[in-house]
């Protein structure tokens, strides 16, 4: 067992430094996938910081390099690097590269091995997905990983806050823009394995979703999660059709960091904010936003810090404290 999995990081790195080496010295490479980092804005620096590669456009260039430095089909299979197709009867079974004319974005564990890849088409159509990962393996376990925790661990424990972004980029670009505490859930609603990854360097998320309905949504379903895990959580909107690659582009570094310390919300004040502009003087409403934001506070473990968060969201909704607290004590009564 120990030794499979050994041998798969071994053909991951392997394959992780062929598709560098595809990016920077192939034609193909340079003239299709360097350009497109460089439209992206990325530097050199920054391609390495992150092992990026590219693909070639071709069936099977990784699985013949391989089996010529001698790792077999069975291991390229089972490190989901190749596909293997059975053919009609009496016909042979296709092997090919499962990535191919993509740019390559490893994906590392906390101790920066390559556990994985996601791969991105360089134009988007609508009859192919934009990104395409790695099946689960054996040393990858989707659910577990955080994209960029290897290159963010340090600043996350500095700075004793995580960024939480949704994609590759918005790790990558505000990497480069100099924000180094940013990891990324990637492809999967955030689950609680990976939240406790987080808490072995802070106890402190900022979520920095998508301005879009789809990242709204996976911010309000990501936030019961961070607060049952006893972490801290704040929440910053971008603005609609941004995302953090996006937007640390268009207005530079020390502006968005200036945009994270002013727009940064508590998770009361997020919901609340939503809840009182959909609202307006309808109290029925509004009642339904106390019960929304209370159905939070009962996630969290801390007895303590849900008190002191009764009195916010009393005065946040202009009501007494103790509907709050006897809200909050019938939902935790409801659920045992
Ligand atoms: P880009 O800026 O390159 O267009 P993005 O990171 O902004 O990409 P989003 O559409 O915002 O892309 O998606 C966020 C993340 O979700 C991606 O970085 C990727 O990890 C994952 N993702 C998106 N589309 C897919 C897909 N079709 N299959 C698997 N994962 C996906
Ligand atoms: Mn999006
Ligand atoms: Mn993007
Ligand atoms: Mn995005």
């Amino acid at each position: 067992r120990q030794n499979e999995r050994e041998s798969l990081l071994i053909v991951l790195n392997f394959a992780k430094t062929f598709f560098q080496e595809t990016l920077k010295t192939t034609d193909e490479g340079k003239s299709i996938g360097l350009s497109y980092f460089r439209e992206r804005g990325f530097t050199n620096p920054t391609m390495d910081a992150f092992e990026l590669g590219y693909t070639l456009d071709q069936w099977d260039a990784l699985l013949k390099e391989g089996l010529r430095r001698g790792y077999s089909r069975d291991l390229l299979e089972k490190a989901g690097l190749i596909l293997v197709k059975e053919g009609a009867t009496g016909g042979d079974n296709k092997v090919f590269d499962r990535f191919r004319g993509r740019v390559m974005f490893p994906i590392h564990n906390v101790s920066g091995r390559v556990i994985a890849f996601g791969a991105r088409i360089l134009k988007t159509d609508k009859n192919q997905p934009k990104y395409l990962n790695s099946p689960e393996t054996t040393v990858y376990h989707k659910s577990q990983v955080l994209y960029g925790i290897y290159q963010a661990k340090q600043a996350i424990r500095q700075e004793d806050v995580c960024y939480l972004t949704e994609g590759y980029t918005d790790v990558i670009s505000l990497h480069q823009a100099g924000i180094r505490n940013v990891v990324a859930s990637s492809g999967t609603s955030l689950t609680t394995d990976q939240i406790r990854l987080i808490s072995r360097f802070t106890p402190n998320v900022t979520i920095l979703y998508d301005g879009d309905a789809a990242g709204i949504k996976a911010a309000l379903r990501g936030l019961d999660m961070v607060l049952e895990e006893g972490l801290n959580l704040k929440l910053l909107l971008l603005p609609d059709g941004e995302d953090p690659d996006s937007y640390v582009h268009k207005i530079g570094a020390d502006a968005f960091k200036a945009y994270i310390r002013e727009h940064s919300q508590d998770f009361i004040d997020f919901k609340a904010s939503r809840w009182l502009t959909e609202a307006g003087d309808n109290p029925l409403k509004r009642a339904e936003g106390i019960s929304d934001v209370c159905v939070s506070i009962t996630k969290i473990p801390d007895a303590l810090k849900r008190q002191t968060l009764s009195q916010r969201v009393a005065q946040v909704f202009h009501v007494s404290e103790q509907s709050v607290i006897s809200e909050i004590n019938r939902l935790l009564r409801k659920q045992h």
